[in-house]
């Protein structure tokens, strides 16, 4: 079977732990701070937000946590996802490298973000929490905890950036359809929301301030706990069935990969994909070139600074260390809004600075491009934020072509773009350029980075 380009797997492979990278870092995370006391948080500060069995996922260091059955079963609905062998795509590319594509867009809601949703719908279902919230950006992760909450029993409000309840009408409908009730943020249901609409009434919200509102309700209400699509370790943990998956898979097409890429807005879908492979490596297998993709409008990784900063904008959730470019940053309005955010998860951050992961940054009209030349080879239209790992992974097989060498390039497509078309169009009408994020307002949002001294 040497020309296969899809590679399933049985419903009975699907994988029954998650992989946890904390068992086999060579050095720990750094603490988690308090926001106020600037101290070492304990599971117990956590509590208003997180069900315990969340609050021991983020602080565990065992290597392999068990998926509970009732996660496997919706799992099975769409698990494990295909992998397929880009063939056409590296015949147009003319390159000799061999590239594979795990592809995460057969979720219900079209990326991989139903299998953190699921779990983290299930945990708190599990400790009797009647209702979750949560802050959405593009609608990607809105709509999947809305899908999860809906198979699971649970009500789901969403606080979506207003700018996006405005461009993405469709997202909004499917998470209304799913039974969620979808709020645009800043909004007058919170504290922190009101507190910045008195002062600009037209604000257009960021995934900052959606956070903030989000925590607050959760904070504030019994029978309300919080989730988080990204970031946190125990979201980048669910999101390792993708690469356990994909390293049986390529076990099966007789390959192992020599390059592996991901695109990084908080870094769970790259987590997910790579994770499993950095661990093989850390436990003596061997050494991969691993690649996280940015924006370069809104280059964390690439040119933020590594520090203790908070998750949001009013400054309610705990301070954690990671490369940030400052929560106050906002990045120009460019079309990948699931890639927006100022931070990155911590773990990944520390993968980078270990130097087990190398931070890249591109443009938005290349990954575009990009992303259409897959479309019309493969057949699949990424999401633009999948775009970035589309264009990375293309770069090196043309590389490859270069060089003369026969790499094994595997990429995560972490999602479709069937809900993204007007930014397909503003591409296609010649209305996109490069955006280029304000120097200034960059080195002012990093020097308000909080002083801490651990
Ligand atoms: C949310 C989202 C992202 C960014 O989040 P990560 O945590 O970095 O994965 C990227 N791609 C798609 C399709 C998304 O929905």
């Amino acid at each position: 079977m040497t020309d296969s380009v899809k590679y399933v797997l049985d419903e009975g492979d699907l994988p029954t732990s998650w992989y946890n990278i904390a068992a086999d870092l060579p050095q720990p995370l750094p603490p988690v701070l308090h926001p106020g006391t600037k101290q070492p948080i304990t599971p117990d500060d956590l509590a208003p937000l997180f069900p315990p069995a969340l609050i021991m996922q983020e602080v565990s260091t065992e290597r392999e946590i068990d998926i509970p059955d009732v996660v496997r079963d919706i799992y099975r609905q769409w698990r494990p996802t295909p992998l397929y062998r880009a063939r056409r795509l590296e015949k147009a590319l003319d390159t000799p490298a061999k590239l594979y594509y795990k592809y995460e867009g057969v979720s219900p809601t079209g990326s991989h973000k139903p299998n953190t949703a699921v779990p983290q719908a299930f945990y708190n279902m599990d400790a009797g929490i009647k209702k979750l919230s949560t802050e959405t950006g593009a609608g990607q992760w809105g709509s999947s905890l809305a899908f999860a909450g809906a198979l699971l029993g649970l009500e789901v409000l969403v606080y979506m950036v207003k700018v996006s309840f405005g461009h993405k009408p469709y997202r909004r409908a499917m998470m209304q359809a799913f039974g969620a009730q979808c709020l645009a943020s800043p909004s007058d249901t919170t504290r922190s929301g009101r507190a910045i609409l008195e002062k600009d009434p037209d604000c257009l919200g960021s995934l900052g301030i959606a956070i903030s509102e989000a925590v607050e309700i959760a904070a504030t209400r019994d029978d309300t706990m919080y989730a988080l699509g990204s970031v946190l370790n125990h979201v980048l943990l669910h999101q390792t069935v993708i690469g356990i998956e994909a390293m049986k898979q390529l076990e099966q097409a007789g390959d192992d990969p020599d390059v592996i890429v991901g695109c990084t807005g908080g870094g769970s879908n790259f987590a997910g994909i790579a994770f499993p492979f950095i661990g093989e490596q850390l436990r003596g297998g061997r050494q991969r070139k691993i690649l996280a993709v940015e924006p370069a409008a809104c280059p964390t990784l690439t040119r933020g600074k590594l520090a203790y900063d908070f998750g949001d904008t009013a400054h309610l959730t705990p301070l954690v260390k990671m490369h940030t470019l400052g929560s106050t940053f906002v990045p120009p309005g460019f079309h990948a809004g699931g890639l927006r955010y100022h931070g990155m998860a911590p773990l990944v951050s520390h993968v980078v600075d270990l130097g087990l992961v190398e931070a890249v940054s591109r443009h938005q009209m290349g990954c575009f491009e990009a992303g259409v030349l897959c479309a019309r080879t493969e057949g699949i239209l990424p999401a633009p934020e999948a775009n970035h790992a589309v264009r990375v992974a293309i770069d090196e097989a043309l590389r490859c072509k270069e060089e003369g060498k026969s790499e094994t390039i595997l990429f995560n497509l972490c999602g479709h773009g069937h809900f993204d078309m007007s930014a397909y169009q503003a591409y296609f009408n010649g209305e996109l350029e490069d955006l280029h994020y304000d120097e200034g307002e960059l080195a002012m949002a990093l020097a308000g980075l909080p002083s801490v001294t651990v």
